[in-house]
């Protein structure tokens, strides 16, 4: 079992802050809650000095880890299909289902994202780096805000959070070697840490598919049939279980649905999709 451990949910609100991490390791030295206010003024000096810098962009001084231009969206905004996240026509309420969906219905259950890829030119520059610029550090606060998604969707725990497991979608061996790290997977873990949700590995690429680039769903579809596999010793761990299938980005939903019925032939009780940026 992947579980990373416990951390509190957050945004890119876990950024590492020059002031904070030197006034806890002054109040660790001078030994606890009577010096605390002591180490608050020592982190407000040394902000002042040096002020935080966006940990995508580097520009400062930022907040919570980032600049005004890379805060953290808490959810795409508008009204969206209750099915896939895409954005619905004006006429139609928030949850409703797409033309798409209602066409041709997806086989996950919802899908979550921080924000819209095309709205959002912040969010993509979050997703670019830590997919193609070899920034796999922003990981930890996306998967963070990952984590207070699910929590402020109702998802996190209880009922419906209970036994649920987070699903990395799997990358191409030859890709993974190319970028160095796996954006999905580290995504997942990260959510784990801010969750307590395990990590499980369920599914493996069987073959290379092209990027999900070319025209018409109909063949995305085609492009990703066939291309996932279970890995057999996780089968036990998906049996029963609610799955989040986790991604940096949701596009057609053709990955996403090829993995989704893939773990429920596996056993899942219900899949759904937990991605960065729906697009
Ligand atoms: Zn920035
Ligand atoms: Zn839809």
């Amino acid at each position: 079992m992947e579980d990373c451990g416990r951390r509190s949910p957050s945004a890119a609100g876990r950024a590492p802050r020059t002031g904070a991490g030197a006034s806890r390791a002054l109040s660790a030295l001078l030994g606890g809650a009577r010096w605390a206010p002591l180490a608050r003024a020592f982190e407000e000096l040394i902000d002042a000095v040096y002020p935080s810098r966006c940990l995508v962009c580097g520009a400062g001084p930022a907040q919570a880890g980032a600049c005004e231009r890379h805060q953290l969206p808490a959810g795409p905004g508008g009204a969206r299909c209750g099915r896939c996240a895409a954005l619905l026509a004006p006429a139609l309420p928030d949850g409703a289902r797409c033309a798409a969906c209602r066409r041709d219905p997806p086989a996950f259950r919802r899908a979550l994202a921080l924000g819209d890829y095309r709205e959002r030119p912040g969010l993509r520059d979050w997703v670019l780096a830590l997919k193609h610029r070899a920034r796999p550090d922003l990981a930890r606060p996306l998967g963070g805000a990952l984590g207070a998604l699910l929590a402020s969707a109702g998802e996190a725990g209880g009922e419906a959070g209970g036994g649920a497991v987070l699903v990395p979608v799997p990358l191409h061996p030859w890709r993974r070697l190319e970028r160095g790290h796996d954006q999905a997977l580290l995504l997942a873990r990260a959510a784990a840490a801010a969750t307590g949700l395990p990590v499980v590995r369920a599914l493996r690429r069987a073959r290379w598919s092209a990027p999900q680039g070319a025209p018409g769903a109909v063949s995305r579809r085609a492009n990703v049939r066939g291309a996932f596999r279970p890995r057999r010793a996780a089968r036990r761990r998906i049996a029963g279980r609610r799955v989040w299938l986790v991604d940096d980005v949701l596009t057609s939903g053709a990955t996403a649905g090829e993995c989704a019925r893939a773990l429920r032939r596996m056993g899942a009780r219900e899949v759904a999709v937990l991605v960065v940026a729906r697009a």
